[in-house]
């Protein structure tokens, strides 16, 4: 975004971030384009040499009623499938307890494991994956490479565009025990394999759409207006923001063209995260999901309305975006909070270090005040 200073020095920010030069991985392969899906049958085909093997499919409850546009999955009679609730996000022991029903059914381990949804589906599968390979429960392993050994091939199917879960190399639960959300930060969490069919999207309910697809936004937003910036996440951030605004400012947000481009937006945007960080944003964001239980995507949308300050020209243009879509934003959600519940929201936020230092210095907590956290929530 124009007015950023961009530096690739080592600046003390970067090493307060305990920041070196990384080995990046990204998705070895993916197939893209409207009907890829019906790919699946030839992978699986090929991924089950010996005949005897099984599949197991985590599948985003929405589709459990909305059959049509996964008619053509080719499950087999072995193959074991799971309708994963999305309504909540993933905790630690939800996905123990899907891990140990599909280990009570079978002996064997599946040849590979299919994450069909948005966000939360995707990363099901892919704490699972990890899981049934490496001995213990999910939240031995929330942190960073602290998964051992290679999880079970896994294939990742989009079927909603924004939060880059398909792209990246962690996958984000709550552990009910601790409230800490953290993921499996790993090498082992990234898809082997992606098929990215924007066919899919063409039954997401408008809002949805947006609140989801905004996230993509919001994280290159924040990632480049950061301290810590290269130049190869700005490169995906830039194209990912270029293409947000071409499907959001345009007419039908919706077109094929525009599934296309949001499609290939929240994949980049999962690229530029996999090398920044978000800023001020998420970590609001992060307080209205554990206080007031708001879906991530939705809670993005309504934390921005008071990010003026940080991000005045993002701010303006999603404001537009918003109108010309018509689409809502829920204003007001922490008007009327008891002094428990913005003292709730302040440590919520707080406590997302890393991409607070990232957007305002080691001495954030300065500028963050309990006060100024609350005014800020009640500007939503
Ligand atoms: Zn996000």
């Amino acid at each position: 975004m124009p007015g950023i200073i961009f530096t690739q020095e080592k600046t003390e920010m970067t090493r307060a971030l305990d920041l070196e030069i990384k080995n990046s991985r990204n998705i070895p392969r993916y197939i893209f384009g409207e009907g890829s899906i019906n790919n699946l049958k030839s992978l699986l085909l090929e991924r089950n040499d010996n005949k005897s093997g099984y599949a197991v499919y985590f599948i985003d409850i929405f589709f459990e009623k909305n059959v049509k546009p996964l008619e053509s999955l080719p499950i087999l009679d072995s193959d074991q499938v799971f309708y994963v609730d999305t309504q909540n996000e993933p905790t630690t022991s939800y996905v123990d307890d899907l891990k140990n029903r599909l280990m009570g059914i079978k002996k064997s381990l599946p040849h590979t494991i299919i994450g069909i949804g948005g966000g939360g589906a995707l990363d099901v599968a892919k704490a699972i994956s990890n899981l049934l390979t490496n001995s213990g429960n999910a939240e031995d392993y929330q942190g960073w490479d602290l998964v051992k050994f290679p999880g079970i091939y896994k294939i990742g199917i989009p079927t909603i565009s924004g939060t880059g879960a398909e792209a990246t190399r962690t996958c984000v639960m709550i552990n009910p025990a601790t409230g800490l959300k953290l993921g499996m930060n790993s090498d082992y969490t990234i898809f082997d394999q992606l098929i990215l069919d924007p066919e899919l999207l063409s039954t997401v309910p408008l809002d949805q759409y947006f609140y989801t697809g905004m996230d993509t936004f919001i994280h290159c937003v924040e990632s480049l207006s950061g301290n810590y910036r290269n130049a190869i996440g700005d490169a995906f951030s830039n194209q990912a923001i270029q293409l947000c605004r071409e499907v959001f400012l345009g007419d039908d947000m919706m077109s094929n063209k525009n599934r296309q481009k949001l499609m290939v937006a929240s994949y980049l945007g999962g690229c530029a995260i996999g090398n920044s960080f978000v800023g001020v944003l998420h970590p609001f964001s992060a307080g209205l999901s554990v206080v007031l239980n708001i879906h991530h995507c939705l809670a993005n949308c309504i934390a921005i309305t008071a990010m003026g300050q940080f991000y005045p020209q993002a701010v303006e243009e999603f404001l537009r975006m918003a109108k010309k879509q018509k689409v809502n934003i829920p204003r007001g959600v922490c008007g009327n909070l008891t002094q428990d519940q913005y003292g709730q929201l302040y440590r919520a936020t707080i406590i997302h270090e890393k991409p607070l230092a990232n957007a305002l210095g080691k001495e954030f907590r300065n500028i963050l005040t309990a006060e100024k956290t609350k005014e800020i929530f009640q500007a939503m």
